[in-house]
């Protein structure tokens, strides 16, 4: 039914000599994987990833992008940029642009809009705080962050967006969700979709979890029925590690 997709965020890590020899000692583990295997990288390892890459499986991103075309926004990339390079896949809404540098609900929609109007395929981060999952609005939260994300994307385009749910309290921390927590949030930002779209739409999402997932919990995890894929940070910086979580999704 749903291919399962995982996903690598590297965040803020690799120079390019060590983006090199990990996409080297990556490619032979992940050859025969039978699910999606992307790795998103910093902007300085795009091209590097687009070239190593070429011919195999593993599929390249970048993980962030902004809303306009071009101008005067010093510092950021725009979706016509990275696909001009090839770059297939974005991340958008991580929660550490949110916390850190000031992405809001809306300014996520805007990018989500215009990575999909480049023809990209997003991957759209939501989650709750701490304190959000101790308030017991981590249903609401994620609903509502989904909403606003979608907001003015068609059923069509939906074809082109995977939702990754990162707990934020799980992520870097090494305390992941439980299955069932990832199951149950995963299960209710589809719900929110097919009340968007449909149940046809909802179905054929994938909806990724993130936080902490690494070699050992992986299998647990992507065992359960609204758990599509992963999101990896840490684990994904070593080849072996990111290959076996690959391996669990197989
Ligand atoms: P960790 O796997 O390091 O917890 O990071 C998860 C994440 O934020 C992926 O986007």
């Amino acid at each position: 039914l749903r291919k399962a997709v995982i996903a690598g965020n590297w965040k803020m890590n690799k120079t390019r000599p060590e983006a090199k020899a990990l996409i080297e000692d990556l490619k032979p583990l992940v050859a025969n994987a039978a699910c999606d295997v992307v790795i998103c990288v910093p902007y300085t390892n795009l091209e590097t990833a687009l070239d190593l890459t070429k011919g195999t499986n593993i599929k390249v991103g970048a993980e962030n992008c902004h809303w306009a075309a071009s101008g005067a926004f010093t510092a950021e990339i725009s979706a016509g940029m990275l696909t001009e390079m090839g770059v297939e896949y974005v991340i958008i809404g991580h929660s550490e642009r949110r916390q850190y540098f000031g992405e809001t609900d809306v300014t996520v929609n805007k990018r989500v809009r215009a990575a999909l109007d480049a023809g990209m395929k997003v991957i759209l981060c939501v989650g709750e705080l701490l304190e959000q999952r101790e308030q017991g609005i981590t249903e609401e939260i994620c609903g509502l962050q989904t909403k606003i994300a979608l907001q003015g994307v068609t059923k069509e385009e939906l074809k082109n967006i995977i939702i990754a749910y990162e707990p934020v309290w799980a992520i870097g921390t090494g305390k992941t969700a439980t299955s069932d927590q990832a199951n149950e949030v995963n299960g209710t930002i589809r719900s929110v979709v097919e009340k968007l779209y449909d149940k046809a739409a909802a179905d054929a999402l994938t909806v990724q979890y993130g936080g902490s997932m690494n070699a050992a919990n992986a299998e647990e995890l992507l065992g359960k029925e609204h758990v599509d894929g992963g999101l990896i940070g840490g684990a994904s910086l070593k080849a072996p590690d990111f290959a076996a979580i690959v391996a669990a999704a197989s």
